[in-house]
């Protein structure tokens, strides 16, 4: 008897030093690396982080809104259900391991969801740089560069040029049904601007009767991700353009915003099988960068709205994409300005002017070419 209550000492003493474990990791933000220090807690024996505290100590924000928690990082949003494990980010929606859990004002995630939500929803990595007392319930992985030194470079060989002729454009209005995107203050959402815009720049695109265009969806369908890239491959498109609206914490925040697909893209998320077959979209990175860097000065001079710059981006919107890819965030719908304007379909149309354009001039034969 003496000898069991002895282990059971022993065992609430490691339980009480678990409680009070401090978490130190080193993650790396727009190219500038920060120490992150933080108490973790422990809730029936699962270790938690404080979202909150994490995201403001990463320059971002989180809040509960709706019985959801919105975190709000470089300019990408991530929304979570308080006890869901859900993860519905502007780019991304994948689930956590264990339901995140409301404390007072503060959310608190598991520690062992901690560099998978952080590395997918905001392309932000990890590393752990030490526990005390408690270990973390991951180990710490090698670190892996999210946008390494040149990675907006083009291809050199396919650098700007046009891989092959454009006919078939695939138009992807983001979200859709149940997954609604983001939205503004008023109620209205992401998934109903993505496709009213996709509408008027299919109708702009079929005037120049130069294309052939379609849509991932045309109605407000849920559709998966991976059905968007299947459609836009079985259709053997030519081009791919996904829109999408941001949101921000910061109200202020407003502008337009491009991604590519980051090199070596599809290889890091399908493994070894997409790592031995021809490079898939480390082809178009070259034709990418071209397709967005024309949409973001076309957009920004049809619109008027500050760009907020081309970024290469891992996101399973453009996963696997035999073709040149660009995910076009159209506005800041949480910005009170630009949000009332983006419901208007007078500035859609702006936008999917500026859309039109930037793709004729994509698929124009280079200068010194066929005129
Ligand atoms: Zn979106």
């Amino acid at each position: 008897m003496r000898f069991t209550g002895l282990v059971w000492f022993l065992v609430t003493a490691l339980s009480a030093a678990a409680a009070a474990a401090t978490l130190t990791y080193e993650a790396t933000v727009g190219g500038e690396t920060r120490e992150i220090t933080v108490s973790s807690l422990d809730v029936d024996g699962v270790q938690y982080f404080p979202l909150r505290v994490v995201a403001s100590k990463l320059g971002g924000g989180c809040q509960v809104v709706g019985g959801r928690a919105q975190v709000d990082l470089v300019s990408q949003t991530a929304w979570i259900g308080i006890n869901d494990t859900a993860v519905d980010g502007s780019v991304s929606r994948f689930a956590l391991s264990r339901p995140i859990v409301r404390q007072g004002d503060e959310v608190l995630m598991a520690v062992k969801d901690l560099f998978s939500f952080f590395r997918q929803a905001f392309h932000i990595q990890f590393t752990s740089k030490g526990t005390t007392p408690a270990a973390p319930a991951d180990p710490p992985k090698a670190a892996e560069p999210i946008l390494p030194a040149g990675d907006t470079e083009p291809a050199t060989g396919s650098a700007g040029g046009v891989v092959r002729p454009i006919s078939v454009v695939i138009i992807d209005p983001g979200h859709g049904g149940a997954n609604t995107g983001t939205e503004n203050d008023r109620g209205y959402k992401e998934k109903d601007l993505t496709l009213a815009i996709a509408k008027q720049l299919k109708k702009a695109l079929e005037q120049s009767q130069s294309f052939k265009v379609l849509l991932t969806r045309d109605s407000d369908i849920e559709v998966p991700l991976r059905d968007r890239v299947n459609f836009a491959t079985k259709n053997k498109g030519d081009l791919y353009l996904s829109l999408h609206a941001g949101a921000s914490l910061s109200t202020s925040v407003s502008g337009l915003a491009l991604f590519i697909p980051a090199r070596g893209e599809a290889a890091a998320a399908e493994g070894r099988a997409a790592a031995s077959s021809p490079q898939l979209q480390q082809d178009y990175s070259g034709p990418s960068l071209r397709i967005a860097t024309e949409a973001a000065a076309s957009l920004g001079a049809a619109t008027s709205a500050p760009v907020l710059g081309v970024r290469p981006l891992r996101t399973r919107v453009m996963r696997g994409l035999a073709m040149p890819s660009v995910l076009i965030e159209v506005g800041c719908l949480t910005n009170a300005d630009e949000g009332a304007q983006l419901q208007t379909e007078a500035y859609q149309a702006k936008i999917a002017a500026g859309l039109a354009e930037a793709v004729l001039r994509f698929a124009a034969p280079p200068a010194g070419g066929v005129s």
